[in-house]
């Protein structure tokens, strides 16, 4: 059986077509342009391919309440021509099967727990540092909904007390996103976070709201895995600084094994390398089918 999957980023669109065991047989991205012409390109690839279902992993924010008669739009998004965008409307009726959609980040995590490091989890996230900060959320054997989605790459934080860098968020001045996001680094310093790689003080200082934003999931969700990714994350000695931060902000209060002694096996790169998201989208293809 073969399903289709986009993971919709604002920069490009990953489409493949894979089965039900998880192989991809095949793959293609094209640039975000605007709506129209978008997805044409989208449509004419998934076209003859005789799926069964598709899935969308997107950007967001969306409107994931089936009730609602904007259900499976991009809601209110700052990016032009994309404002009201009926995504699976338009797919379902150009490819004519059912269309599991869900956000980038819950795609992702679905992913992972699907067929990755998360493998079997009941409760996991999934938090992307890159560009900007996102987090899918997994509870209980389902991704996590509510009024909207979750937001918690906007988490509110508390500030380093010698961090004067005003935040890159227009909506809060210390938020995870605003503070700790590949354009907070840039924004902060002056420079990429590639051409820091040496110098500490940037990625203590990342460290520390990496693992404040951590700490906070925790104590929120419960999570049985941590999955960790995006641009920033690239700087591999991160990944010890944050379980350190996040161990040393939890304090002994959780007092499980996991957070106590094994840091390294509960904060994880993804086991999916770069593909959680597309992979994802085919799991919510496969959902879709019911
Ligand atoms: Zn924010």
């Amino acid at each position: 059986m073969l399903i289709g999957g986009i993971e919709a980023g604002g920069t490009k669109m990953v489409c493949a077509v894979g089965d039900e065991s998880g192989k991809v047989m095949d793959r293609v991205s094209f640039p975000t342009r605007q709506p129209e012409e978008t997805f044409r390109d989208l449509i004419d690839y998934f076209k003859g391919r005789d799926i069964q279902a598709l899935g969308v992993g997107c950007f967001g924010p969306l409107d994931l309440n089936k009730d609602s008669k904007t259900y499976g739009y991009i809601t209110k998004t700052p990016k032009k021509g994309w404002e009201y965008c009926d995504v699976v409307g338009m797919l379902k009726n150009a490819l004519n099967v059912p269309v599991g959609f869900d956000t980038d980040v819950n795609g992702a995590v679905l992913g992972e727990v699907t067929w990755g490091a998360a493998k079997g989890a009941e409760s996991a996230i999934y938090i992307t540092v890159g560009t900007g900060v996102g987090v899918g959320v997994y509870v209980n054997g389902g991704l996590l909904h509510g009024l909207v989605h979750p937001e918690a790459g906007h988490m509110l934080l508390g500030r380093h007390p010698e961090d004067e860098y005003v935040s890159c968020c227009p909506y809060h001045k210390n938020c995870m996103e605003g503070l700790a996001s590949g354009t907070a680094v840039s924004g902060r310093w002056g420079k990429k976070g590639v051409e820091l790689a040496d110098r500490d003080e940037v990625w203590e200082l990342e460290a520390f709201y990496i693992g404040q934003a951590i700490a906070n999931y925790v104590l929120a969700y419960s999570p049985q895995k941590i999955i960790l990714w995006g641009g920033v994350m690239h700087q591999e000695k991160l990944f010890d600084m944050v379980r350190r931060e996040a161990k040393n902000m939890l304090n002994g209060y959780i007092p499980h094994d996991m957070i106590l002694n094994s840091m390294e096996e509960y904060i994880v790169p993804p086991a999916l390398g770069e593909d959680p998201g597309i992979m994802g989208a085919i799991k919510l293809g496969l959902d879709a089918l019911g």
